[in-house]
Formats: C-alpha cells, sequence, structure tokens
C-alpha cells in the first residue's frame, strides 16, 4: 500500500493516526463509485437538472478576428449553479456523503467561493455545515460569508495564527478529528491527501469529457491547445483529463501576481521559487522558503492564491505532459476587459488567468489551430476588484454613497 495515491513522486496521504480509519472509509466508498456506472449517471442527471450540465462550449468568433490567429472556443463552467466549476466538485460529494450515511460537512475557504458552493450542496442534501473561515478572509470577503449564512451555514472564523487559508485548514482537520462519525470534510480542490485529488479530479473530469465530445460534434476535430488556470488545480484536471490520450497541447496558467521576478505571486510550477515538501497532508510544490515555512503569496485572483498545487499536476509537468505558465494581474485585467467588450462574456478574474495566456499565444497559430479556453467561472463575484482595477470613479461614487447611507 505504500504507493497508495502516489503521481509519480507526488501525493500520498500524510494523516495523524486518528484520521486513518475515515481516509479508508472514504477511499473505500470512492473506489465503490467509481466502479459503479450507475453513480456516474446519477451524478449526471443531478447536475443536468441542478446546475445547467452540459455547459456549452462557445467560438469564441470576435475574439478570434480580434487576433487573427487560431479559432477560439470557450468551455463554459462560469454558467454552472452558483457561478464555477467548483459545483461539479461539490455535489459529487455530496451524493458521496449520502451514499455514506454521514449527516453533517465541513469545509474550509479562502476566498469564500468553496465555502459558498459547499453551503448550497448541503441546503439541498439536507446536511448540516459548518465553514472553517481565517478571521482575515471573513473580514475581507463578507458578500460570501453573508450567503453562506444566508444558505444555513455556521462560519467559524479562525482566530489562531496568520487567521488565513491554512489556519482555517488546520481547524477544519480538528473539528473533523472529533466528529469523524457524523462528518465529512468537503476539500475544495484536487489537493490534500489521497483520495482528495484523485476523487475531485473525477469529479471534474465531466468538464473534459464533455469538452471534447462537443468539439468532436461542432468541428469533427481536437483542439491544439487546452488552456486552464491553476489555483489547486481542479478545473484544470478537469478539461485537461479529456484530452490526456490525444495529441492535444495543454497548458496550466498560474498567477503571475505582479511579476515572477516580484516574489509577489502564487507560481509554483511556473517559476523557481517553489520545491517540493510536505504539508497540508501531501506532497507537491508548494511556495516556501528554506526552512520549509510557508511564503506569502499574492494574486489579484483570491481563488489561484495557494501555496501548494495538485500533485496530479506536480507529476504532470515533470512528464512534461502539461506546459505551465504565469499572467500577471495586469494581463488578467486587459484579458477582462477584452473578453467583455468581444464577447459579452466576464471571466472570473481566475479564469482570466487562461484566457490572457492564450490571447499571447493565439496570434501565432494559424485558422487551422483551434484553441480551447475553459473558463472556470463568471466575474460577477469580482465587481469589487474589477471595479477597483478599472478605476471607474461612478463605482467609487456609489460605494461612497452606500458607507454614508449606514452612518446617518
Ligand atoms: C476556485 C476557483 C479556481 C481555482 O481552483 P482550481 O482548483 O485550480 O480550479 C479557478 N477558477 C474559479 C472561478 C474558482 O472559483
Amino acid at each position: 500500500m505504500k504507493n497508495r495515491g502516489y503521481f509519480g513522486n507526488f501525493g500520498g496521504a500524510f494523516l495523524p493516526e486518528i484520521l486513518v480509519a475515515t481516509f479508508d472509509e472514504l477511499e473505500e466508498m470512492y473506489e465503490a463509485v467509481r466502479h459503479d456506472p450507475t453513480f456516474w449517471q446519477e451524478y449526471e442527471q443531478l447536475m443536468a437538472s441542478y446546475s445547467c450540465r452540459p455547459t456549452p462550449v462557445t467560438y469564441a468568433e470576435n475574439l478570434t478576428r480580434h487576433f487573427g490567429g487560431a479559432r477560439i472556443f470557450i468551455k463554459r463552467e462560469d454558467l454552472n449553479h452558483t457561478g464555477a466549476h467548483k459545483a461539479n466538485n461539490v455535489m459529487g460529494q455530496g451524493l458521496l456523503v449520502r451514499r455514506m450515511g454521514k449527516t453533517r460537512v465541513i469545509a474550509e475557504t479562502g476566498a469564500g467561493q468553496h465555502g459558498v458552493a459547499t453551503a448550497t450542496m448541503a441546503a439541498r442534501f439536507g446536511f448540516d455545515c459548518t465553514i472553517y473561515m481565517g478571521e482575515v478572509d471573513v473580514e475581507r470577503q463578507r458578500p460570501n460569508v453573508f450567503w453562506m449564512e444566508q444558505l444555513g451555514a455556521t462560519v467559524v472564523p479562525v482566530k489562531d495564527g496568520t487567521r488565513i487559508l491554512k489556519d482555517a485548514i488546520n481547524s477544519a482537520f480538528r473539528d473533523w478529528v472529533t466528529k469523524m462519525d457524523s462528518t465529512h470534510y468537503v476539500l475544495g480542490t484536487a489537493c490534500g491527501p489521497h483520495p482528495f485529488p484523485e476523487m475531485v479530479a473525477w469529479f471534474q473530469s465531466i468538464v473534459g469529457k464533455e469538452a471534447r465530445r462537443q468539439l468532436m460534434e461542432r468541428e469533427g476535430r481536437l483542439p491544439t491547445r487546452v488552456y486552464a488556470c491553476v489555483g489547486g488545480g481542479s478545473n484544470a484536471m478537469g478539461v485537461f483529463s479529456g484530452f490526456f490520450d490525444d495529441d492535444v497541447e495543454l497548458i496550466g496558467v498560474e498567477a503571475a501576481g505582479r511579476g515572477l521576478d516580484s516574489g509577489e505571486h502564487a507560481a509554483r510550477l511556473c517559476s523557481d521559487d517553489a520545491s517540493v515538501g510536505v504539508a497540508q497532508g501531501y506532497k507537491t510544490y508548494f511556495l516556501q522558503d528554506d526552512n520549509g515555512q510557508m511564503r506569502e503569496t499574492h494574486s489579484i485572483a483570491a481563488g489561484l492564491d495557494y501555496v501548494g498545487v495538485s500533485p496530479i499536476l506536480s507529476d504532470l509537468k515533470e512528464k512534461g505532459r502539461v506546459r505551465f505558465e504565469g499572467a500577471t494581474d495586469q494581463e488578467v485585467i486587459e484579458a477582462v476587459r477584452l473578453t467583455m467588450r468581444k464577447e459579452g462574456v466576464i471571466p472570473a478574474l481566475e479564469s482570466a488567468h487562461a484566457f490572457a495566456r492564450a490571447f499571447k499565444e493565439a496570434p501565432t497559430l494559424s485558422s487551422e489551430d483551434i484553441i480551447l479556453i475553459n473558463q472556470s467561472g463568471r466575474g460577477d463575484k469580482d465587481i469589487f476588484t474589477i471595479a477597483d482595477a478599472f478605476d471607474d470613479p461612478k463605482w467609487k461614487q456609489f460605494i461612497i454613497e452606500k458607507a454614508r447611507q449606514y452612518h446617518a
């Protein structure tokens, strides 16, 4: 069992003894449903009736004309319920929790998107739901905290340490250890101890399966390149997995933040700043210092602002199967602006990393080429950040007026 959950040199399950039985139970259930075709059918039906699946592939005709190179297609994960691919993972885990007979779910969240998705799933399935969130993040992400609470979740602001995501992760594990019989920990991305990376990637593989079929139906051929942004790596794994066995180039785009040389980024696989280590229960590339202390990361997109990365992607990098690139905050804002104006589509800041890189490369390809961009989510949630970045004076006035109303 030594190599359980390893992808090359990465992955594994580094667990406290007390959690081993719980992970065994989870792995057993995951293995059972993975080999049960009725489970996947049930999952597809749930996602069709609750989350607009299959999401379409949109031909970006105006962007294609603008760049004059490859033809650009967009896989529309933004059209999922709650506005991102995260729904695929949480609803899949919801079905699993029901099969395990558990009644309570917990999760940790930084930006809050995974918290909202989990709270939605819990409401739908009738589970109790507790979300751990660093106190600093609770303050920064009030709109998401508001929705989690309205959806019936208890949001626990974590006051330990630096009061951000990693502290919330610790608290969630501590909770789990005391309530393993009733509780499932809904991990939000393709990271963490086995079986989470593989299991989350499996739920997200619905994206790549659909995209491959849709392009074949529409164009009768496969794309030349597929682009996806990489936070923890779940949307990238989802779309890439549809093309692993094909002659299709796969490009993962990380947050280059204020520049790869600035030290203010979240680039684990496209920079030399990360190194291999074990943390949070698994082995992968982490942005850490020489003593294994996690470094501070930065991205304009909260969902990409993470120190680790999927062990499956670390392995695919070493194998040379996926190419990793970065997009800076500045490039991302320009990509959002252009995509809105040309296509009437608002990509999430996370997704816009994939757009920014694709836009750089599209002109170097020919009209014979097809590129597919995975739009992991919609940008409506980013209105505060995007309005600031665009420096919109009317928005500023609106915020000032709102604040004034509360003071009066
Ligand atoms: C959370 C999030 C991401 C990052 O997560 P991955 O696991 O890397 O996919 C990307 N895009 C959107 C819209 C998100 O909400």
